[in-house]
């Protein structure tokens, strides 16, 4: 099955309510949809999100990235030959990591559609079903402990609550998002590097002693800044989740070897696709870390391609792949079923959408 061409356009979406991060606001998905044709008539499909404040690129880098250097290097090239195209992906440009996924995802989507399998089995199927958390938006405290109480009366009961934007106020924001949802509830703190060392052990400590019962907190300081989260690590009894720290497998090694953080957030975008996300997945398993698997803004196309990599492994341990209950509708048919906060895995071969 050699691949005659990748096609790329622009897939939109609106979200229901705005996104707010420490980081960035946003309203409406706008990513980068590619396709890979080959010469069976099969087809893959893959999404890259420009997420230029934490991956550095944009839909205009990530076209001319697929356009002028992935496409050029593994056009002709037989699926088959998977290692071989996936060496070329990696070294044909730097970086890039969103537009390297895109395709990444894509290539997978054809390999298991190639042997007519769904992709998580393909990859190891270890589970059918994934429980994913949901993104409570950085915003004041009313309307946060709002959207909390409306998420858990949708059934969620993993709430992912986005902080960092407003150090002196962020205790008080967690303290009653808990009061508001009772001791149930699983709360994820993120602060996306909002923090310096010394105010998250600071607020960290607070949430500690006020009995919140946090599950993580994610990302507490900038992502350079390794030395600082180990010091973050070293002075909580809260596990710390790496997440804009850890992009690569070196990146993974470097943090678990000095105990910057307990746990690693594996986001496709950051690692260049699933090749890459794999070793992450294996080398902490190896090292006694568990992961998680989340998502930037992505619609269900790469979220699904997220979703197979996370049901077909036992060290992805935690869920975050709430993009496509953002978004007011899908862009594509079929593949695994987001009902709630449950991701059902299908049986159709590849990601399994209905092209
Ligand atoms: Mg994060």
């Amino acid at each position: 099955m050699k691949i005659t061409d990748i096609s790329v356009g622009v897939v939109e979406a609106p979200l229901i309510t705005p996104f707010k991060t420490a980081l960035r606001t946003v309203d409406c998905i706008r990513n980068i949809v590619i396709y890979i044709h080959t010469d069976t008539g099969l087809i893959g499909v893959g999404e890259a999100a420009p997420t230029a404040v934490i991956t550095g690129e944009t839909n205009a880098s990530i076209t001319h990235a697929i356009t002028d250097y992935i496409k050029p290097a593994i056009i002709g090239m037989d699926i088959e030959e998977f290692a071989g195209i996936m060496e070329r992906l990696e070294n044909c440009i730097y970086k890039n990591t969103s537009a390297k996924a895109a395709v990444d995802m894509a290539l997978y989507d054809l390999f298991a559609k190639r042997y007519e399998t769904p992709l998580y089995k393909l990859l190891g199927g270890y589970s059918n079903k994934l429980i994913t958390d949901l993104t409570i938006s950085v915003n004041d405290v009313e309307e946060m402990v709002k959207d909390s109480l409306a998420a858990v009366e949708r059934g969620f009961n993993i709430l992912k609550v986005k902080v960092g934007k407003d150090p002196v106020g962020d205790v008080e924001r967690v303290v009653a998002i808990r009061d508001a949802v009772g001791p149930n509830v699983i709360l994820r703190v993120d602060a996306n590097q909002g923090w310096t060392p010394k105010q998250a052990v600071r607020i960290i400590g607070a949430l500690e002693d006020a009995n919140t019962n946090i599950e993580l907190v994610e990302q507490p300081v900038h992502y350079s800044d390794i030395e600082g989260m180990r010091y973050v690590t070293a002075n909580t009894l809260t596990n710390i989740l790496a997440d804009e720290s850890v992009f690569s497998p070196k990146e993974a090694i470097t943090v678990i070897e000095k105990r910057a953080a307990d746990l690693i957030n594996i986001k496709l975008m950051k690692t260049g696709g699933i090749y890459q996300a794999q070793k992450i997945v294996h080398i902490a398993e190896a090292n006694g870390v568990e992961c998680m698997i989340g998502c930037m803004l992505e619609t269900k196309i790469s979220v699904s391609a997220a979703a197979h990599f996370a049901a077909s492994q036992k060290n992805i341990t935690m869920v975050d792949l709430d993009g496509p209950l953002l978004c007011m509708n899908d862009p594509v048919t079929g593949g695994p079923a987001f009902n709630g906060q449950v991701i059902t895995m299908s049986g159709e071969p590849g990601i399994g959408f209905s092209l």
